[in-house]
């Protein structure tokens, strides 16, 4: 049985602040190793419960914040960007269940560490066949598509409740207690590696059970509605192929399939740097 653990990182242990997963900031390098043990844990619990091989995507700013040579040698690790399934590069080759280690809650949720939806500084909120979608439930498409079920989920107890709420019984490991966007009571990274690898252990006993939630599959053609925090921004969006423009801060195109409802999303908010 083949594992993928999607790896983001403002839902990594301990981590409160955007400084804390910024590379440039001197704070970063201890985020990047709390979020190596985090993955670690997963690791573990994933192969202690039957998993026979897994792939670690690292998917936080530019893919590389996972330290290679601290990691489980069991696991390999893609890392690097631009790739063509990001987040969730290697979800196309043969995987049976997936893993989001250190997720987070989509823009606008209350009492989350660091909400967002892909873009702090470009995105006001994504729509999928007209409901609001995070990152949890953007990439848990791309799974879906690949027939691939989100298992288990890690991060504060917004993402954990967002992913329940969406993707039905998924194992959640909540790591801290977000009481803002910046400020959380968190576990130590002793005891949230204990609770990360029994959820791993716990979610791939499931699915050798038959007892996993099922993939997580939008109907198609995929309608993509990206709101912008400015109106700039929708006027670069809308330079895309296929794009329209439903308001001034409004940019929408219907995919045939995920794969590329996930790319046009992803042109979309790369086009709205302005
Ligand atoms: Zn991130």
């Amino acid at each position: 049985m083949k594992i993928l653990i999607a790896v983001d990182m403002e839902g990594i242990t301990g981590v409160v602040h955007g400084d804390q997963v910024t590379p440039t900031h001197p704070e970063y390098d201890r985020f990047r190793r709390l979020a190596t043990g985090d993955v670690n844990a997963a690791v573990r619990g994933a192969f202690a419960a039957g998993a026979d091989e897994v792939v670690v995507s690292d998917g936080h700013w530019d893919n590389r914040n996972l330290l290679l040579e601290q990691l489980d040698p069991r696991a390999r690790l893609n890392s690097g960007s631009p790739r063509p399934f990001s987040m969730v590069q290697g979800i196309d080759g043969g995987v049976e269940g997936v893993f989001f280690i250190g997720y987070h809650a989509r823009v606008g949720t209350p009492d989350a560490i660091l909400d967002h939806t892909w873009s702090t500084a470009r995105v006001a909120g994504l729509w999928l066949n007209d409901q609001e979608t995070g990152e949890i439930g953007l990439n848990a498409a791309v799974c879906g598509h690949f027939g691939a079920p989100v298992l288990m989920i890690s991060g504060d107890q917004s993402a954990c409740a967002e992913a329940s709420a969406l993707l039905g019984s998924v194992e959640t490991v909540v790591v801290k207690h977000a009481t803002g966007r910046n400020s959380a009571e968190c576990l130590s990274p002793h005891e949230t590696a204990r609770l990360i690898e029994q959820g791993a252990a716990r979610a791939v006993g499931r699915l050798l059970a038959g007892k996993a939630p099922v993939p997580f599959r939008l109907t198609e053609p995929i309608g993509v509605a990206v709101a912008f925090i400015r109106s700039e921004m929708a006027d670069g969006a809308a330079i895309m192929p296929g794009a329209r423009r439903t308001g001034g801060k409004r940019v929408e195109y219907t995919a045939e399939d995920m794969p590329t409802a996930y790319r046009a999303f992803r042109s979309l908010v790369a086009l709205a740097s302005v």
